[in-house]
Order: structure tokens, then sequence, then C-alpha cells
């Protein structure tokens, strides 16, 4: 769908949506850098995208290019006017709510399962990813979560074993689903640049194994990488039944976490709740 708009650069002077660093504002303005963007979750003609922090609205305008009906949900209320003429520009493909993505109800507000897309503050972006990936009820209400973080963040997500920069994350995220690094974004793509380099990461849901709580798994992989340094027998003593089961698995005790691979965690986890 072609848009007859202004180039965000006037949106945002005509708007006075000068960056606020408390709302962790770092603006995309590139055309084409956003079209790439709009593609990672697949092509997305009739499908539904929820995206989080649209800001002046230059992802919102690719995913729309792209063929897709979105929905937005803005805390900052200086880009509602912007969101606004965006919207008519593209009747009934864009409905804006203004609010809190934290406390936002997105799967009731949008009623089809969604492609999450967002390019948020890391914070937020981590414990909304946090949300999305947890919780017993799976497959989940999304289709695919593509999400900007700092490159840093988006390693320790699709980190592999034995890494430094495997942790918790990277077991929620990987036993949940197969995530990949999709693109890197250089800070300078960024109005203002941010300090550090970014990268976009891709999360297709999987099948959930059989036998496993997200809570168990939660617990175990809090208290492993809470004492990442420690040995396994050391970081799990407080998860009743957990050293029993590191003896059921095979895994040696004298292990530390980073070593254990998202199926040992899995394996972990089923053995505790066979009880
Ligand atoms: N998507 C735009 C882009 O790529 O140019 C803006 C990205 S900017 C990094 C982050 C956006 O998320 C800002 O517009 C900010 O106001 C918004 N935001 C920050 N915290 C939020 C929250 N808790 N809920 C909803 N939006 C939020």
């Amino acid at each position: 769908m072609t848009l007859a708009l202004p180039p965000l650069r006037e949106v945002i002077a005509r708007h006075g949506l000068r960056a606020s660093k408390a709302l962790g504002q770092n603006f995309l303005l590139d055309g084409q850098l956003l079209d790439r963007i709009a593609r990672v979750p697949g092509p997305l003609t009739d499908e539904v995208v929820y995206e989080v922090g649209p800001g002046p609205g230059g992802l919102t305008r690719a995913l729309i290019r792209a063929g897709a009906e979105v929905t937005v949900v803005e805390r900052d209320h200086r880009c509602l006017p912007a969101l606004a003429e965006l919207a008519d520009a593209a009747p009934g493909r864009l409905h804006v709510h203004e609010g809190d993505a934290l406390a936002f109800d997105a799967a009731a507000a949008i009623g089809r399962a969604p492609h999450i897309v967002a390019n948020l503050p890391y914070n937020v972006g981590t414990a909304l990813l946090v949300g999305w990936l947890t919780g017993e009820a799976w497959p989940p209400w999304w289709k695919s979560l593509t999400l900007m973080f700092q490159k840093e963040v988006a390693e320790r997500i699709v980190a592999a074993p034995g890494t430094d920069a495997y942790g918790r994350l990277s077991v929620l995220a990987q036993w949940r689903g197969q995530a990949k690094l999709a693109m890197t974004v250089h800070r300078s793509a960024f109005t203002p640049p941010p300090k550090v380099m970014s990268a976009v990461v891709h999360i297709v849901p999987g099948e959930q194994p059989a036998g496993v709580r997200c809570a168990t798994i939660e617990a175990l992989t809090a208290a492993a990488f809470g004492q990442r340094r420690k040995m396994l027998r050391q970081s799990l003593r407080g998860v009743p039944g957990a050293l029993d089961a590191l003896t059921a698995c095979g895994i040696d005790e004298t292990r530390r976490a980073e070593t254990v691979s998202v199926d040992g965690f899995v394996a972990l986890a089923q053995t505790l709740e066979r009880g």
C-alpha cells in the first residue's frame, strides 16, 4: 500500500516531537531500513500486527506498506496527532491506543493472533518479552515476535550454551521457540543515536515439550543463573528436588548453569514435575 504522507522529519518537527530520554525515544527515519525490519516477520499482507511504541510512526508506516492491519499502543501523548494523521491516510488499517504497553491487554484489544513488532526502550522490551514468553497458556496469543534490543541483549536472547551471553533470557526464549538474530542496526540509524549498537531478534513459538510447566523452568533458571558462577549443587540448593533431578538427568552437579543446554533445563523440569 502506498501512503501519501510527508517525510517523518517534517512530521516530527511539525508536532514538536523532541525525543524524550525518559521515554527511551530513539527514532528510526530511514524508510528502506524500516521496510527491511517490517519484512522480518515474513509476508504481512492481510496479517494483523501489534506494534508497541510507534512514536512518530516510521515503523508503523512500513508495516502498513507491507500490507498489515496494525494496532499500536504508545505512551507518549505527544505522538498521537502524528499517528492520527497516519490513520487517516490508511483508513481501517491503523488502530491507535494511548497507554503503557506493560498494562495494556493487547490480546483482548486485537482479537486475532498478531505478529508483534517493537522498537522499545530495552528495559520495557525485556519486561514485555519475558511476559510474552512466560505463563502456562501455550501456544501463545501471538504469531511471532520481532523486537529491537540493544545488541548485547539481543545476543543474550539467542546465545548458545557455554558462552558468556547464555543465561536466563536465552533459556526462556529458546525453550519456547526458535529465536534468531535477524539483523543488526547501527547506532547512527537512530535519531538521536543511542550509545550502543542495536539488533532485531525474531522469535517464532514452537511446540511446548510435554510435562513441563513454565513456572518450573522459571524457578530453575532464576536459581541457576542467579548464581551463575557457582556449581549447580550450590545454586539449585533452594529448589526442592533439584539436586535429585540433576542426578536422574545425568547432569554433573559440579557443572555451572551456563554449560547446561536448553534441552537440559527442560529435562530437569520434566524430572522435577514427575516428582
Ligand atoms: N517505533 C518508533 C521508531 O522505531 O522510530 C519509536 C521507537 S522509540 C525507541 C520507543 C517508543 O516507545 C517511543 O515512542 C516511546 O514513547 C514508546 N514507549 C516507551 N515506553 C513505553 C511503554 N511502556 N508503553 C508504550 N510505549 C512506550
